[in-house]
């Protein structure tokens, strides 16, 4: 059998459609579970987990934290010392504002990427 140009423009194709859907499903699965969580903890207890681009006011012991397009701050907080306030705002992964005289502990997650792994790997 000859392989033309044809067949060899028609197996290009293929694959780079191939690499393309890969692409593209990786793409679109971040873009709907592409919001980083917040997760507020008071005393080792998980108070309160949400989206990061949701704009959100919560009182949580003595703080009152603000979630803002991407970001979250303690604004206020009755603690002695204010270090929760003073450590500012924080929009990464893996950060996190602590307030210990409160007990309050404030991470931002990761978007769910176990769960995009597992429907990429079952599609
Ligand atoms: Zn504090």
């Amino acid at each position: 059998m000859k392989v033309t140009f044809g067949d060899r423009l028609i197996i290009s194709l293929a694959v780079l459609a191939f690499f393309f859907s890969f692409w593209y499903v990786s793409v679109s699965l971040g873009q709907q579970n592409g919001a980083k969580q917040v997760k507020v903890w008071q005393a080792e207890k998980l108070i309160y987990s949400g989206s990061l681009e949701q704009q959100r006011q919560l009182r949580v012991a003595g703080c009152v934290i603000s979630i803002k397009k991407g970001s979250v701050r303690v604004l206020k907080s009755t603690c002695p010392k204010k270090l929760c306030v003073k450590q500012g705002s924080i929009q990464y992964v893996n950060q996190s504002l602590v307030c210990l005289p409160h007990k309050v502990v404030i991470t931002i997650v990761a978007p769910q990427q176990e769960k995009a792994a597992v429907d990429a790997v079952l599609r």
